[in-house]
């Protein structure tokens, strides 16, 4: 009896400082650090052509934004992750259904609050996902409004407050720079943290070629996209240059929207030190960013580049011609502004 008793004491006393809650072990916090991650990267984007590189717990993928989870875990505060995006409208009638955000948002915000949720019910601080709305940042080049990137921005926060995202919120230049003229803020971001032309090209060029750095790769296939967006933008009816020229604009403007990115990648690391990069653009393994779907199932289109098509199956991201093509109706939202379209029979 007397040995029993002494054995249990002696228990209790050893076990004690192991069971405190506010301090997990290491291993656990990796652990859950590693578990968050999963969650995020199970919606991660890689490119087609890139292998895949084994499961959600890559540990090559994870390596450089793992330890940034490790910190915010450890001192049991919510993760923060950066996501440049939603910067508004293509101004290209022919794709959207205005300049204000619309369904198509609405489910892509609603897909990241999902993530949060869920993340939530297991780490309970949860994540916090800032969107870098980076309109302002090169509205200029691509042909968009001032004012409607301004009418974008507002209309975004009214989304995320009227939908109850509270762990999303926004960021943007006019955040940063606040009351200055937008062609200042532009000068400024650029003259702090903008690259040279010339060293831009030489990294896309290499990411053509075999043996391509991840970084090199990355910045080929954004050339590449952001061309076809110029280009699909600046073809439309009436407009009198040839093909060719318009393709030859199209390639000078991406080389300047891709600096202008890159320019604010740099400054949201700087504002953001403790927080996860990640992209809507497909990512490779180990990349420095981690490329994530804006809605649940894989699709090339972005909200902002086209309509939300309601199918038998759950909604789809097309252009809004492809939509107008395939006879879909036009859904009015509440308010009265033109909200999706629907292929549903009722
Ligand atoms: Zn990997």
């Amino acid at each position: 009896m007397q040995n029993t008793e002494s054995s249990f004491e002696l228990i209790t006393v050893q076990s004690s400082p192991v069971v405190n809650f506010y301090s997990p072990s290491t291993d656990s916090v990796k652990e859950m650090a590693i578990r968050i991650l999963a969650e995020v990267m199970k919606f991660r984007r890689t490119p087609k052509s890139h292998q895949p590189c084994g499961d959600e717990k890559c540990s090559h993928c994870s390596s450089y934004h793992l330890p940034k989870i490790i910190e915010a875990v450890e001192k049991n505060e919510p993760v923060t992750f950066v996501l440049p995006a939603f910067p508004g409208k293509s101004p290209n009638p022919r794709k959207v259904l205005g300049a204000l955000p619309d369904h198509a948002e609405r489910l892509s915000l609603a897909f990241l609050g999902n993530l949060c949720e869920r993340i939530k019910e297991y780490y309970l601080p949860g994540i916090k996902i800032i969107i870098c709305s980076d309109g302002r940042v090169f509205s200029d080049v691509v042909g968009m409004k001032e004012s409607d990137v301004t009418a974008y921005q507002i209309e975004l926060d009214n989304m995320i407050e009227e939908m109850s995202l509270n762990d999303i919120s926004t960021f943007n230049l006019d955040d940063y720079y606040g009351g200055i003229d937008f062609v200042e803020m532009r000068d400024h971001l650029m003259d702090i943290y903008g690259k040279s032309v010339d060293s831009l090209k030489e990294k896309v060029k290499k990411g053509a070629k075999p043996g391509a750095t991840p970084e090199e790769l990355e910045a080929n296939r954004m050339y590449c996209g952001i061309t076809r967006f110029l280009f699909e933008d600046a073809v439309h009816p009436g407009q009198t240059k040839s093909r060719a020229a318009v393709q030859r604009e199209a390639r000078a403007k991406s080389y300047e929207v891709i600096r202008r990115s890159n320019a604010w990648t740099e400054l949201i690391a700087e504002y953001f030190p403790q927080a996860v990069r990640l992209s809507i653009h497909p990512q490779v393994c180990g990349s420095k960013k981690l490329g994530i779907r804006l809605i649940a199932n894989e699709s090339w289109m972005t909200p902002w580049h086209g309509v939300a098509v309601e199918t038998d199956e759950g909604f789809v991201l097309m252009k809004r011609f492809q939509a107008e093509d395939l006879g879909a109706k036009l859904v009015y939202s509440s308010n009265g502004r033109p909200s999706h379209f629907t292929l549903v029979k009722d």
